[in-house]
């Protein structure tokens, strides 16, 4: 298979479907072309930047590296405030990779998996490191998927496949986003809501921490951050605020794109 270059043309190629050489190279491409890239081809009046290879889910083993934000820290305004997304995206999700590297370079073997590999498995990482793995690994992949989930603009709702599995699933979407903001809301303590395709059907689920629901054997589609970390500064101990804002950001196009995989890897 050859290298697609296509992520400029908003096609990026489906990183499931890479090896780690293409992905790691399809990165290098990447990051050599965003220095470069002129702000006249960001797609102006959308506040989204060009997809970049490097939001895209890391199928490079570590060291695990940030993914920038496929979008501006204030381009979720009003329904997540600037300050949030920076810390949210600075801060925290950058610990849980530093954490994450920190934790593997103890075991090199360890290092060549990509953190899907890694969270799909964890029995398979050392006992010393696995907790470890599991919250840090956890909560960079958590992140990396959750900035895609969300873009300016969104909300609504899906159309195509997904809403015809939605439907199949829960009846209709007001019945879906109702169970969905219930396990949120409900979620005791810091963890997330998930939407989840599990032996090909659909599931609302929610996990404590920074548990995935990829180490349970689902495939995680759309998913809410609830630690008070990602809403606090804006909404205090109101989370049910929080979830009704998101619901005007919720990126259908990206969520559809894992339910059809290898159809449109990223949104644009
Ligand atoms: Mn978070």
């Amino acid at each position: 298979m050859s290298i697609p270059d296509g992520w400029i043309n908003n096609q990026p190629p489906n990183t499931i479907m890479m090896t780690r050489r293409q992905a790691i190279k399809t990165t290098a491409l990447a990051s050599a072309a965003i220095a470069t890239i002129p702000a006249a081809l960001a797609q102006e009046g959308t506040g989204l930047k060009p997809p970049i290879a490097g939001a895209l889910l890391d199928t490079a083993p570590a060291p695990f590296t940030l993914p920038p934000l496929p979008y501006d820290y204030d381009a979720l305004e009003p329904f997540i405030d600037t300050e949030t997304m920076h810390i949210h995206h600075d801060k925290h999700h950058a610990a849980y990779i530093a954490n994450l590297n920190k934790a593997l370079a103890e075991f090199p073997d360890q290092g060549n998996k990509s953190v899907e590999d890694l969270l799909k498995n964890l029995d398979a990482v050392p006992e010393k490191i696995r907790t470890a793995v599991r919250n840090n690994g956890g909560g960079h992949y958590n992140h990396s998927l959750f900035w895609q989930m969300m873009k300016p603009g969104g909300g609504g709702e899906p159309s195509g496949d997904l809403a015809k599995a939605i439907d199949s699933n829960f009846g209709n979407f007001s019945t879906l986003k109702e169970a969905f903001s219930k396990a949120a809301l409900g979620q005791f303590g810091s963890g997330w809501a998930w939407l989840v395709l599990d032996g090909g059907n659909l599931k609302i689920a929610a996990s404590p921490n920074q548990d995935t629901p990829l180490s349970s054997g689902q495939t995680p589609l759309l998913g809410l951050d609830v630690w008070e970390h990602a809403y606090y500064l804006k909404h205090q101990n109101k989370r049910v605020d929080y979830i009704a804002a998101w619901w005007n950001v919720t990126n259908w196009d990206f969520v559809a794109s894992r339910f059809n995989p290898g159809s449109r890897p990223l949104a644009a």
